[in-house]
């Protein structure tokens, strides 16, 4: 899996960062041509975000429509993996997802909802009877309102990251695993070489994709973005499964929190970021009581049964946020052949196999038709 750099003096592009963007964009790269492209870990693939990412693919969410359209085209992938991409079926399970909002929420909610159904995005508002039959160990209010994904799931992150960075190295890519990106060389305004642990490399491509690490990485180099890495807390549960046999994935933005089952007798239960910075080097990796017995709480009064599992783990990984909550996907003024990546919160799962595109786009065409990421850009800040 390793392979030296030593060896080899230039590659037409360098990606900075083995998590789902990085493996996502090498492997993009290398579809449309770019073979001689090389990926740097500075750990092991995954080891960022994306190896704490609770996988979920579902498009409430994503009101905007740039982002609504590139999380469509990465469910397709994520629905047809092992014949787009091959060696994996992206750990895909089809679980569809059923999201409450509350009385307060639901006109906003129809509203785009309605949007998102004209954009061809698989969700329909379902009344009280139908949500109760989709999620029967599921409890409501009489007005809250529902919306049903049948396409929805959740995939394997690893799996993917693995597949893309597996799928590219058959195809001539290099992967270099533990070797950190110190420095990006520029000469008279772009891109000349990269500076690793081991050594040198020159490219006059190179794409950051270093998710929670980029804001100290982009200012060696002289760009300040406002990303902020938070913490994200995540508990896994033994349902009681003579009670709670299945049940679909649930959004209940009102209380917080998401859920999804995992694998066969376990639910995985997430919520909103927990508010503050965190330091990318060293975070708490253990969710706190509180947060637990919070989103635990409100689990039990989406599905009463809940109140019956017994707590299996708990752990934490980090978004990388931006102030509007939409990523950075730019090639930079000013500096020819270097390109950003990152910013994807919560939701860098749903987008990579579309992102990856996109920045492969980027590299080749300086823009992609796939949809406009012009609220993507740096310029923004
Ligand atoms: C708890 C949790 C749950 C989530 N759930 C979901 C979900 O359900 N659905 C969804 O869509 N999204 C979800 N996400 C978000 C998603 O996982 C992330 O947006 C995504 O993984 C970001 O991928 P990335 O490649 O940008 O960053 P990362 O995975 O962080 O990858 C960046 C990589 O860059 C490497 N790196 C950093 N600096 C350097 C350097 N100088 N040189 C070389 N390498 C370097 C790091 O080691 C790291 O491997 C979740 C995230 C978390 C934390």
């Amino acid at each position: 899996m390793v392979t030296s750099s030593k060896n080899h003096m230039t590659a037409d592009a360098v990606v900075i960062g083995g998590g789902l963007m990085g493996t996502s964009i090498l492997y993009n790269l290398v579809e449309r041509g770019m073979k001689n492209s090389v990926l740097f870990e500075r750990w092991t693939l995954g080891s960022g975000s994306t190896g704490r990412s609770s996988g979920i693919i579902h498009l409430f969410t994503d009101p905007e429509e740039p982002r609504a359209r590139l999380t469509l085209e990465s469910l397709r992938i994520y629905r047809n993996f092992a014949e787009i991409v091959g060696g994996s079926d992206a750990g895909f399970v089809n679980t569809g997802f059923l999201i409450t909002v509350s009385k307060n929420e639901s006109k906003a909610a129809k509203k785009h909802v309605l949007r998102q159904q004209n954009m061809g995005v698989p969700i329909r508002h379902v009344s009280l009877e139908e949500a109760q039959e989709l999620a029967p160990s599921f409890s409501f209010l009489e007005d809250e309102v529902f919306f049903w994904e049948p396409k929805a799931g959740y995939g394997d992150p690893y799996e993917v990251t693995s597949a893309y960075a597996t799928r590219a190295r058959e195809k001539g890519a290099r992967v270099v695993l533990d070797d950190p990106v110190l420095e990006i060389d520029l000469e008279g305004g772009r891109v000349v070489a990269v500076k690793t642990a081991h050594g040198r490399l020159e490219t006059p491509n190179v794409i950051v994709a270093t998710g929670p690490w980029s804001r100290t990485f982009l200012s060696k180099i002289g760009i300040d973005l406002p990303l902020q890495p938070t913490l994200a807390e995540v508990f896994v549960l033994r349902r009681p499964t003579d009670q709670i046999p299945n049940h679909t994935g649930g959004s209940d933005p009102a209380n917080g929190i998401y859920f999804r089952p995992e694998g066969k007798d376990f639910t995985l239960v997430g919520g909103s970021a927990t508010p503050g910075k965190i330091d990318p080097d060293s975070y708490t990796q253990h969710p706190t009581e509180e947060t637990v017995g919070r989103h635990w709480s409100a689990l039990n009064r989406r599905v009463p049964l809940m109140s019956h599992a017994e707590f299996f783990r708990g752990y934490t990984g980090m978004y990388t946020v931006t102030p509007d909550q939409m990523p950075v996907i730019d090639l930079l003024d000013g500096i020819d052949g270097l390109f950003v990546c990152t910013g994807f919160s919560g939701r860098g799962f749903k987008l990579a196999p579309a992102v990856g595109a996109v920045v492969a786009d980027l590299v080749f065409d300086g823009g992609t038709r796939l949809t406009d990421i012009s609220s993507m850009r740096i310029d923004r800040f």
